[in-house]
């Protein structure tokens, strides 16, 4: 049975993210699709976003049943249920509960093999440039947590996190000054449809 699926891709530079109309039926059909089998990193950028738009999600985060806090990140462990898992952000009604823009990149970049966009000439602009942000993301975090570190500032206390989150916004705004040339690259929103064979349950890949 072919499906279409239709895409929005989002260039919003570091909140970047891609919609997928087929998640609201996903065919993993356990009200939970990817999102059954990962946990949620929030990094520095992250933080720093949060801190301007949306504090309350930050404490949040730390008031999570079982999070790992390490240095510059902390992840929202799922739970176990049934076969799978359970994101602490996931309702089976609705999905996830965080806006795109609040969502750390894993999860708002994420789309499954099943649908496999990347495959396609058309759009290997997009395809470049999700790669691009990957990289950009992963250095602009490991500068931002190092020179945290050597304000001797880290998460893992939380007598000096509103210190870590105070030193951290200024470092991400210098740092977000200046903007690569790939977020250049392709346009702001870009809407496509692609036209999929479905399988269902286990057999609709990740
Ligand atoms: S597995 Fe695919 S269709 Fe299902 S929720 Fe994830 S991205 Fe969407
Ligand atoms: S934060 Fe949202 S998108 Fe990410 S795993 Fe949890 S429910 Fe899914």
């Amino acid at each position: 049975m072919d499906q279409v699926v239709n895409l929005i891709f989002h260039n919003q530079c570091l909140r970047s993210y891609i919609e997928v109309d087929l998640c609201a039926i996903c065919p993993r059909q356990d009200e939970k699709g990817c999102c059954a089998l990962y946990s949620p990193v929030f990094y520095p950028t992250d933080f720093a976003y949060l801190l301007l738009h949306r504090r309350s999600l930050i404490d949040k985060i730390f008031q999570l049943d079982h999070p790992t806090v390490l240095d510059a990140s902390v992840t929202a462990n799922h739970d176990i249920d049934g076969e799978s898992f359970l994101c602490a952000f996931h309702s089976r009604e609705s999905g996830c509960l965080l806006p795109q823009e609040f969502r750390e990149s894993i999860c708002r970049h994420f789309v499954c093999s099943g649908i496999g966009w990347w495959q396609e000439e058309s759009l290997q602009h997009w395809h470049h440039f999700f790669e691009s942000l990957t990289d950009y993301e992963i250095e602009l975090n490991n500068r931002i947590s190092a020179e945290l570190a050597e304000l001797g500032l880290s998460l893992r206390n939380p007598g000096s996190r509103q210190d870590f989150f105070s030193a951290l916004l200024p470092i991400y705004q210098r740092e977000i000054a200046s903007k690569p040339a790939f977020f250049h690259d392709v346009p702001e929103i870009e809407s496509v449809k692609l036209v999929r064979p479905l399988r269902f349950g286990k057999d609709w890949e990740l």
